[in-house]
């Protein structure tokens, strides 16, 4: 039985991925410090028998004394109000913390695959972005503290894919979505559905005409999942192509929930990405990989999620 190690296990993305892997016949050893993610994330995991949780800091040498066949590298704070509130862990963990992990990688003789992600190309001057544009990223802004520590995540790796032979892939991801996002993470998609449900205004940041692309979790996973299959090194793109503005996915997230709530515009934050779209093309050839589900779809199963949990948790705790 083969091994996977992912780090940022209990996190949104982390905590689907040890499912998938799981349920293709791996063990799964998922180690995270609870940083942003949750114990609840993984709690439908914990009574696997081929589940493993170590709670360790990443940007800390990494202490696994088994063996490895592939080290999924996922740990970091993902949203943008997660890494203006942890700025140095950010910095850490994209580069302490991705050494770590290819050193592990390395000692193990295991693959490696790196999230990294569509802040890369940082506020884009060529629309859709492709792997082969090198980004526009103001280093000492406030997104500085990941875009950069993604950007020297990114060149560490294929620093070990060439000097050490480390079987390194880099994924880079685009907005995605779904269940497991906390709701208080400051990200479009869970602030809006939690607005939503709570009755309370939508606030749209700027005037709303600033553009992204919404992936959703599962078919996020399945590209990543065939990526670490694959004999390319290069980076990827993996999003979801469909394009819209801010202000048209307040609206459809109120559409969908039958909200009365208002919308209401504040200030757009410093160096806020215009437009933002994925040139899948890569993925479609190399991976044979597409984005299947439709945004309504998408985010009726994540409405569904975060109704859940609200009810669960009360009216009180839910976004704590
Ligand atoms: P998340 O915050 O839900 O998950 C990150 C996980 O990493 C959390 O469980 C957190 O506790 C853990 N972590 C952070 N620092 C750690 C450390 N030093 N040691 C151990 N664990 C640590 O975020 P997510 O959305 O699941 O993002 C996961 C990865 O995907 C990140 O690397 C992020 O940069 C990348 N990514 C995500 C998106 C997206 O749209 N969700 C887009 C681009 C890239
Ligand atoms: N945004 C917003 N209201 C919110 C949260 C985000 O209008 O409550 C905007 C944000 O300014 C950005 C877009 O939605 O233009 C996507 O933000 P998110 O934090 O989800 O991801 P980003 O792509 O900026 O990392």
């Amino acid at each position: 039985m083969k091994r996977v190690l992912v780090t940022g296990g209990a996190g949104f993305i982390g905590s689907h991925l040890s499912t998938l892997f799981l349920s293709r016949g791996w063990q799964v050893v998922c180690i995270d410090n609870f940083l942003t993610g949750k114990p609840e994330n993984i709690d439908h995991l914990r009574r696997e028998r081929n589940f493993r949780l170590l709670e360790q800091d990443v940007s800390k040498y990494i202490e696994f004394p088994d063996s490895v066949d592939l080290v999924l590298h996922f740990a970091s704070p993902a949203s943008p109000f997660d890494y203006h509130r942890y700025p140095i862990q950010t910095l850490k963990v994209g580069a302490l913390g991705t050494h770590n992990a290819l050193g592990l990688a390395k000692a193990k003789r295991s693959g490696f695959l790196l999230a990294s992600t569509s802040e890369v190309y940082g506020d884009p001057q060529v629309h859709p972005q492709n792997e082969d544009y090198w980004g526009h990223v103001n280093p000492i802004g406030p997104r500085g503290v990941y875009d950069e520590a993604k950007r020297f995540a990114e060149a560490m790796t294929l620093a070990y894919h060439r000097t050490h032979g480390v079987d390194t892939k880099i994924v880079r991801i685009f907005n995605t979505y779904g269940p497991r996002m906390q709701p208080n993470d400051g990200r479009a998609i869970p602030a809006f559905i939690a607005e939503a449900l709570n009755g309370d205004p939508l606030t749209v940041f700027g005037n709303g005409a600033q553009t992204r692309s919404f992936c959703y979790v599962d078919d996020l996973i399945e590209g990543i999942y065939r990526l670490s299959q694959s004999d390319y090194h290069g980076p990827v793109n993996i999003g979801n192509p469909n394009e819209m503005t801010i202000l048209q996915l307040a609206e459809k997230i109120k559409e969908i929930t039958k909200s009365l709530s208002q919308i209401v515009f504040k200030e757009l934050p410093v160096d806020d990405p215009k437009i933002r779209r994925p040139d899948i093309a890569r993925a479609k050839t190399i991976l044979k990989w597409e984005p299947k589900v439709d945004l309504t779809t998408g985010l009726k199963h994540t409405i569904e999620y975060f109704k859940k949990v609200k009810q669960e948790k009360g009216v009180l705790e839910w976004q704590k």
